[in-house]
Formats: structure tokens, sequence, C-alpha cells
């Protein structure tokens, strides 16, 4: 992490340092899966800025991206230029999806969640909310510093997180989230193992 300058802020958090927890009959359960979401924001009406993966888009820069503490998305949010930042350390326990939500207090620090950026555009009609995203989703820096944070999570669990999509883990569920989409396992796949490669040659 330090020879490649990541910040413990890139990271959320310390990779010395435990994941989440939930407590069953008193022994410590540490997070099991890793929630992959989309933005789904901003949503245009007609076409996408051409800019969108470059960092003359606004919405690359992070510092753009702020919420009142305690209502933040989401653990960490990754722009389409491959930055990132934590907004919540993995260490803390965090409900992001309806399904969470459902259950209660109870799951909060079961799930580590991280928003992919990724604008929408609304069909023509009558659409309550903007179900078409770009083609291809997302870039290979943001599948590369989703990798990263991927392999932070599990070395602080000590075994591999369950990777999951937010639009399975709300499934069923009225007004459930579609995220992500577009979303490219093998990419993913191929970015985690080629990250792994390199810790070990390093
Ligand atoms: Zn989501």
């Amino acid at each position: 992490m330090q020879r490649a300058s990541i910040t413990n802020n890139e990271i959320c958090g310390n990779i010395d340092l435990p994941v989440s927890h939930i407590l069953v009959n008193g022994n410590n359960v540490y997070a099991k899966y890793f929630v992959i979401h989309d933005m789904s924001t901003p949503a245009y009406e007609n076409n996408f800025p051409g800019n969108i993966n470059s960092s003359t888009w606004s919405k690359n820069n992070l510092t753009s991206w702020n919420w009142p503490k305690g209502s933040e998305p989401s653990h960490s949010i990754v722009t389409r230029t491959g930055k990132s930042k934590t907004l919540n350390d993995f260490g803390l326990g965090w409900r992001a999806t309806k399904f969470e939500k459902k259950i209660g207090v109870s799951c909060r620090g079961l799930f580590l969640h991280i928003e992919l950026l990724q604008p929408r555009i609304y069909p023509p009609g009558n659409a309550v909310s903007a179900p078409v995203a770009p083609t291809p989703g997302f870039t290979d820096a943001q599948y590369q510093r989703l990798a990263l944070l991927y392999i932070c999570a599990s070395i602080r669990k000590g075994e591999w997180l369950v990777p999951a999509f937010h639009v399975n883990i709300d499934e069923g569920l009225k007004d459930g989230h579609d995220d992500p989409q577009n979303f490219e396992l093998d990419k993913f796949t191929s970015e985690v193992l080629r990250l792994i490669a390199l810790i070990k040659t390093s």
C-alpha cells in the first residue's frame, strides 16, 4: 500500500484492523457480503455527456460528493476515473439496502457497501426512476479500484467476502433497487486475480 501510495482514506481504513461485525450469542460474526452498487445518478434526460469517463466530468471529482454525517449511502464511492474515498470505515457497521433496513439493526455489520459512480438516462415515457445505464457500464479504472477494496476488506476479515449485487439483495422487495447495471463480473474477477499476483510478486 505504501509503495503504491494508497492512503487509508482511499480504502476504508487500516487493513490491520478487523471489518465490522454483528453479535450472535455473544460471539463476533464478521462482515460476510461485499455489496456492489451503482449510484444511478446523476440522471440525464436523453444522452450521457461525452466526457463521463474523464476527469473533466465534474462528478469524477471526489470533492463533489458529500453527505451529512450519518446519511452516507455506503462505505466507499469509486469515481469513473478510479478514485475512491472512505465514507465509512470497513470496521463500522452500515446498512445500505432495503433488505437490511427491513431486517433491522441486528444485521448492521454483516454487509460492506461500495458505490460505483454511474449516471443514468430516462427512457421516453413516464418512468419514475432512470433505468438506462451506459454501455459498457463501468471503466477499467473502476474495476481496478473495486478489486483493491475487495482485497482490503477480505484481508481485514481473514477470508474472502462474498461479492454481491444490490439488485439481488433487494429482490422481491417493493421499490428494490436495480443496481449495478451492466456490471461485467469477468472484468472484476480478472482485476482481483491480477492484483493478487502483483501483491505476491512485490
Ligand atoms: Zn445500490
